[in-house]
């Protein structure tokens, strides 16, 4: 399998900033997948598994290992009593995944419409709409051990899953498929559906920005880190703070700025660095400190970073 040195990050993350990776590779099959793996135990590399880069901030400097970028790209049906299991390899684009159902009829994915995620980013992070999570469709899935390169296929149970929590995040395996499952729909329930998801990306168009940004940047609090209380309810969500700063598109640092339409998304404008994105999350991290006295934590991932950047 070709392994390529020098290679640009910037164009390969939904932020367009950062450094090149020293090591890239593109497996296209789970035994290239374990190729790459023993590549970088072999030489004493580092590993970063890179999906479309939505939800990830790469160093300046860039990633000093190997970044695997997984082309597994099978995609396979079959029925299981009145639900239908989709079978869908790490690197399938969910947009395309979404379709794909569509086409087949097959509904159950379109809350996902308009998140850019590959299926093993999915599997990663707990990918979440309002109520809707991964892991509910989740059944069964094919992860590859960091160390030896096993095949293993394991339950939903085994990802131990919360809001933003996975055995994934953990870095000792990688998702290579994941098993959904999801019901069989007539025309006129899969034409019903594609305007919903229609209107959802819609929605989602009007309420966030669509590009130079990795969605949330910061993580809602978890019930116990909050004292602030609103209509009887602990406020969780990050926004409800962020918010009440009025920095909304107007709190910059360089090119990286608060979007006007969220003040939970940092937008690149065109020539941001990481560096400036770091500089302004760490100043909306004290802004919140100050007025409330808790510290939001990143949603987003770091990468290359030598040491962590932030509060
Ligand atoms: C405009 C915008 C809107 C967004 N809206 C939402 C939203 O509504 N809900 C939501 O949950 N998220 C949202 N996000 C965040 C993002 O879409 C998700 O986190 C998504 O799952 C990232 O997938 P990815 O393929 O880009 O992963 P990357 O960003 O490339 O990587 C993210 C993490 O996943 C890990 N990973 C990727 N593939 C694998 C694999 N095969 N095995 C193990 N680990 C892997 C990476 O190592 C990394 O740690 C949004 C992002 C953007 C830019």
């Amino acid at each position: 399998m070709n392994i390529e040195t020098n290679i640009p990050l910037k164009d390969k993350t939904w932020f367009q900033t950062g450094g090149p990776a020293r090591y890239f590779c593109e497996p296209t099959t789970s035994q290239e997948f374990q190729q790459a793996l023993q590549y970088a135990h072999d030489n004493n590399l580092e590993i970063f598994i890179l999906g479309v880069g939505a939800n990830i901030l790469v160093s300046d400097d860039g990633f000093d290992g190997l970044v695997i970028r997984p082309q597994l790209k099978d995609v396979t049906i079959t029925k299981s009593g009145d639900d239908i299991l989709v079978k869908a390899d790490a690197g399938v684009i969910m947009a395309d995944l979404i379709n794909y159902c569509f086409d087949n009829n097959i509904l159950g994915l379109e809350e996902f419409s308009g998140i850019p995620s590959t299926i093993g980013g999915a599997a990663y992070i707990n990918l979440h709409y309002f109520k809707c999570l991964f892991s509910q469709l989740l059944v069964e899935a094919i992860v590859i051990e960091k160390e030896t390169g096993k095949l293993m296929t394991v339950n939903t149970d085994w990802f131990e899953y919360g809001y933003n929590k996975s055995k994934l995040l953990e870095g000792n395996h990688y998702l290579v498929s994941a098993t959904i499952k999801l019901k069989k729909a007539s025309d006129l329930e899969v034409a019903y559906t594609r305007g919903k998801s229609d209107e959802i990306i819609r929605y989602r168009t009007y309420r966030y920005p669509s590009k130079n940004t990795c969605g949330s940047f910061f993580r809602n609090f978890h019930e116990h880190e909050v004292t602030e209380i609103s209509n009887g309810k602990k406020m969780i969500h990050v926004a409800y703070y962020l918010d009440k700063l009025g920095i909304k598109g107007c709190l910059s640092q360089g090119d990286a700025c608060v979007s006007h339409q969220h003040a939970n998304m940092l937008v690149n404008r065109g020539q941001a660095t990481t560096n400036d994105i770091i500089k302004l999350s760490r100043l909306m991290q004290e802004k919140v400190k100050e007025k409330f006295d808790i510290i939001p934590q990143p949603e987003c991932q770091f990468i290359g970073f030598k040491e962590y950047p932030l509060l």
